[in-house]
């Protein structure tokens, strides 16, 4: 992997090298491993035991709570390079995203409970913020969790929520007070949301699957929540500042993300280009050589370059512990380029290999959705554009 203008440090290397090992085992077999992700929801699970046994699940989690301490720079570049061949892996973004919100906010009792088996990759997480009317706008969401004693009861219902039927537990944003109640005490709208630790198998939670394309391996799923029982132990913040927690978990979320965009973006070109040099259409000149041809190419491998630096930078930053206000920035940026340019590029790849772009052997069609993914989800961009006009730009808020 060609790493210009950054230093990467032996762990960082190691890391690449065993996950680039565990493709090139997966190589001869790749296109029945494909079919098999992309068309019947396999779950990958070498990838996951993979990533818990290079010490990735504990990147984030300090050696005290039986973490590797590699940092989020080692997960970005192996998220990375799993996409650079094809190949996600979300429960895993999510896992660390919620592991993020453990660390955080997370007690001291909570943190031995959940770190050591996080970072062990015994537990896998899913998140669920998104409800049918509370998307983009998500502090409409109505789901609530009641207190009572030292149990919340939580009603009410989301939706989208990625591989739930996978996960032992799944981080629930919950209304702990009602949207109304807090508009009309004037209090702001950040206030009364709540965290929650929830066992998929609690007893009144029940999902059912939607019909979506997106991201290869795993579905989405609707979630009802019939007066689920959830212990007060389970909530990981401040009690009504659940938002606050949130936000701090959301930059490693959008710096993952990037980093599979770029590594989509390294999949798409490097397959592009390979292919147009075998392609004779015209004579015996390789398509290859065409300009119409390469320029689209080279212009998104320049942009390609940029998100990647954009990402290692917004990794680094959080490994050094910046403030997340400043990592947001660069965390944001990166998420809009990377997934501007894995879309592009995957377009582009399948111009470039003509109708056998249409072709499922040729393994390019089945990108376009997990590519076109990452410009609406986690966030979309018109979101990520609003961050950079407001928070560096200055400019006023409009909705
Ligand atoms: C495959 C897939 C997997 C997902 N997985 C999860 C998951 O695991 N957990 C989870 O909680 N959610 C998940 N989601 C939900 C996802 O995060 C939301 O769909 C996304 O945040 C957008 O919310 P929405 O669909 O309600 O769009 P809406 O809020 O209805 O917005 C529609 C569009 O309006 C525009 N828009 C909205 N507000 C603004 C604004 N202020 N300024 C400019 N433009 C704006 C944007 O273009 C936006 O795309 C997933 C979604 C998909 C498709």
């Amino acid at each position: 992997m060609k790493v210009l203008g950054f230093t990467l440090t032996d762990e960082h290397r190691m890391v690449v090298e065993a996950v680039e090992d565990l493709l090139r085992k997966i190589r001869p077999n790749r296109d029945a491993y494909f079919k098999a992700i992309f068309e019947d929801q396999y779950f990958p699970d070498e990838l996951w035991d993979k990533m818990a046994q290079i010490g990735l699940f504990g990147a984030l989690v300090p050696e005290e709570y039986g973490g590797t301490g590699l940092g989020l720079l080692a997960m970005t570049l192996a998220m990375e390079t799993f996409a650079s061949q094809g190949l996600g892996n979300v429960l895993a973004v999510l896992t660390t995203m919620d592991a993020m919100a453990l660390l955080r906010a997370g007690s001291e009792e909570q943190k031995r409970h959940w770190l050591p088996q996080i970072a062990e990759g015994k537990l896998r997480l899913a998140f669920a913020i998104t409800e049918p009317d509370a998307g983009t706008n998500s502090f409409k969401m109505r789901t609530l969790a009641r207190k009572e004693g030292n149990t919340y009861r939580v009603t009410g219902q989301k939706a989208w929520i990625t591989g739930v039927d996978r996960a032992d537990y799944v981080l629930v944003v919950a209304r702990t007070l009602p949207y109304d109640t807090v508009i009309e005490q004037g209090l702001p709208r950040t206030y009364g949301l709540g965290l929650f630790l929830i066992d998929t198998h609690a007893k009144g939670l029940s999902f059912r699957p939607m019909d979506t394309m997106g991201i290869e391996g795993y579905r989405q799923f609707f979630l009802f929540f019939d007066d689920v029982e959830v212990p007060e132990e389970n909530r990981i913040g401040p009690e009504h500042r659940g938002a606050e927690v949130l936000f701090d978990a959301l930059n490693p979320e959008r710096i993952l993300v990037a980093a599979m965009g770029v590594g989509m973006a390294e999949y798409a070109l490097t397959r592009a280009a390979a292919y147009a040099k075998e392609r004779r259409v015209f004579g015996d000149t390789p398509i290859a050589a065409y300009q119409a041809v390469q320029h689209p190419l080279a212009k998104l491998k320049v942009q390609q370059e940029a998100a990647r630096m954009l990402t290692y930078q917004a990794a680094e930053a959080f490994d050094r512990g910046l403030p997340p206000a400043e990592i947001g920035i660069y965390a944001n940026m990166a998420k809009y380029l990377a997934s501007e340019t894995a879309f592009e590029a995957v377009d582009r790849a399948i111009q470039t290999h003509g109708g056998n772009g249409f072709v499922k052997e040729y393994h390019m069609i089945q990108m376009l959705a997990p590519a076109r993914l990452l410009k609406t989800a986690p966030i979309n961009n018109e979101m990520v554009l609003n961050y950079i006009a407001e928070r560096v730009l200055g400019m006023p808020r409009s909705y």
